[in-house]
């Protein structure tokens, strides 16, 4: 992780708010590497989503992500709630952990931990199943 500098040099530079947030993701996704550099016993995944909002049983959206070796080694999902402050679901550990062990599959839920005004403890969560493809040369 080089968060530091980074964080240094996009506030020296005082640019707004949004574009200073959109060149840090863009950063984060690069430095993650490739999947088929990071690991490259992978051949796909599918990584299935569900948003609710909490409060409410309401789905928000339901996404479903494709990742090939191609992909950045990048898996935090963005929150959907609106004015939502550094919130997001991180499957990175979820899935570098399904890999350490050659699990072909996952399920499980995630909350949102982001600031967001109108709650102060957990405003949205996700339901998730990850359904993952090794490379069968690789063993
Ligand atoms: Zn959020």
């Amino acid at each position: 992780m080089r968060r530091g500098p980074l964080f240094l040099e996009v506030t020296m530079a005082n640019r707004n708010n949004y574009a200073a947030k959109l060149e840090l993701k863009k950063q984060n996704k690069s430095s993650a590497g490739l999947i088929s550099e990071r690991f490259p016993e992978v051949a796909d995944i599918a990584i299935h989503m569900t948003y609710y909002q909490n409060g409410s049983n309401n789905v928000l959206m339901v996404r479903k992500v494709n990742i090939f070796p191609s992909s950045y080694a990048y898996f935090k999902m963005d929150c959907m709630t609106k004015g939502c402050e550094d919130g997001g679901f991180d499957l990175t550990p979820v899935i570098k952990g399904m890999i350490k062990e050659r699990k072909k599959g996952k399920k499980g839920a995630l909350d949102c931990r982001g600031k967001f005004e109108a709650a102060d403890d957990g405003h949205a969560h996700v339901e998730y199943e990850i359904v993952m493809r090794y490379n069968k040369s690789s063993r």
